[in-house]
């Protein structure tokens, strides 16, 4: 069987495809089955030329290149995550508006506030099968950077 190309999918009509890291430390690579052999570029993900000297369906829109296996994956993550977010925020502002006139230690609304927000932004992560530790390891989010 030939080695294919790992494409993953493709982002506004560029292959994403999947490289691998030289042991050099500055390039990236991949096995390109069009011209069967293997392209070199710096390093970094994001959108190259392509290298193809080959008859190669490349060589027109060029290629994504990355080392991540769950890019796909990780674009809906930051959706689910920037959606969670505003939710929290909106529950928040919600909850605070709501006990503007109440008698209570100004520290003390807020931490009702964020318990409420949490508690709708935790359900929202649940219906997407996440936790908030799942966005905090998958994700770079830090709860802290909430408020
Ligand atoms: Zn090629």
């Amino acid at each position: 069987m030939k080695p294919k190309t790992k494409i993953l999918g493709y982002e506004n009509g560029f292959p994403v495809i999947l490289a691998e890291e030289e042991p050099n430390g500055v390039q990236w690579s991949f096995y390109c089955e069009y011209c069967r052999r293997r392209h070199y570029h710096g390093k970094g993900e994001g959108h190259r030329g392509a290298h193809c000297t080959e008859d190669s369906p490349f060589k027109e829109t060029g290629y994504i290149i990355t080392l991540n296996p769950d890019y796909f994956k990780r674009d809906s993550l930051k959706t689910i995550k920037e959606k969670a977010e505003e939710l929290f925020r909106e529950e928040y502002n919600k909850a605070m508006a709501q006990l503007r006139n109440r008698n209570i230690h100004p520290k003390e609304k807020i931490k009702i506030a964020r318990k409420i927000a949490m508690a709708r932004y935790r359900s929202f992560l649940e219906k997407h099968g996440l936790s908030p530790q799942d966005l905090v390891e998958k994700s770079d989010c830090k709860l802290e950077d909430l408020l």
